[in-house]
């Protein structure tokens, strides 16, 4: 009789555990986020698309067209023409990213000499044909 009211005492407590777990839960807020209507703030160093920085009152950035991005870049995901002024000046006449190949390494950007490269925060990049996924860095 002892021993049957021992594994009675046992499953009820196992069971109120349980329910304990479940009740606790069910009052907690909720987990999960309406997308697209809310979505995450994303952490500081999230690495989304690769993208020339654009200085916002001028309009410019700071490429001087010096390849290095292009030579880092593992996957030869960058393409850059290089064009030169009247000064002998280099500069990107087309810089082009094929979102397709890049790996986003984030090494394009570290190997930038002029600072003029960033990953921004872009991460909603589904697209219907892979032409899209080239795209234009230059404004
Ligand atoms: S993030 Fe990496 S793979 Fe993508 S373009 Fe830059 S170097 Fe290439
Ligand atoms: S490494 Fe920087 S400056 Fe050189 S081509 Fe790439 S983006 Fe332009």
């Amino acid at each position: 009789m002892i021993k049957f009211t021992v594994k009675v005492f046992k499953r009820v407590t196992s069971l109120l555990e349980g329910m304990a777990v479940t009740i606790k839960y069910f009052f907690s807020g909720p987990v999960t986020m309406q997308y697209p209507d809310k979505k995450w703030t994303l952490p500081e160093r999230a690495r989304g698309v690769v993208t020339l920085i654009i200085d916002k009152e001028t309009g410019k950035h700071r490429c001087i067209a010096c390849l290095a991005c292009v030579r880092t870049c593992p996957n030869f995901s960058l393409a850059v023409e290089v064009k030169t002024d009247e000064n002998k000046k280099r500069y990107p006449g087309k810089f082009t990213l094929e979102l397709g190949k890049c790996m986003f390494c984030g090494l394009c950007v570290d190997s930038c000499p002029t600072k003029a490269l960033m990953m921004n925060n872009e991460y909603e990049l589904a697209v219907y044909t892979r032409k899209e996924l080239t795209r234009s860095l230059l404004p």
